[in-house]
């Protein structure tokens, strides 16, 4: 897969503002929020789009909704609610090849989304 941004963010070339680390998974804060909580949260394994999933990975990618669940209860937003949302590929505007899952919350969220 080819490096990037995210890869930068994860080795500490590129700040971000990171709430929660361990030895597989990082979530930072989104530079562009779309809500007033936008968090990514991603492997540290480089899996470029949710087609890129292999079987092997099904725990890793488990993970980031165990850790999705652990920030909103930290945050204090569980509640009150959020969304996850995975982009892939083009259509659904993805625009960082590195997967990841968008945690939003603090708006009401309409639905269908855009
Ligand atoms: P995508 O559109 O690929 O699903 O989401 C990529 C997200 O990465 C976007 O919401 C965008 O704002 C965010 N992003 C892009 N560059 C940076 C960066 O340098 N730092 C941080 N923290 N987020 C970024």
């Amino acid at each position: 897969m080819t490096e990037t941004l995210f890869t930068k963010i994860i080795n500490g070339e590129i700040p971000a503002d990171v709430v929660y680390e361990d030895a597989e998974v990082l979530a930072f804060c989104d530079i562009n929020p779309q809500a007033p909580t936008h968090i990514l949260i991603i492997p540290k394994k480089p899996i470029a789009t949710v087609n890129d999933i292999e079987a092997e990975d099904a725990a890793l990618v488990g993970k980031l909704f165990v850790v999705a669940g652990k920030i909103a209860a930290d945050a204090g937003i569980a509640e009150e609610g959020y969304r996850l949302v995975v982009n892939c590929n083009a259509a659904a505007g993805q625009t960082v090849f590195h997967l990841h899952m968008h945690l939003l919350a603090g708006r009401q969220l309409s639905w269908p989304p855009g």
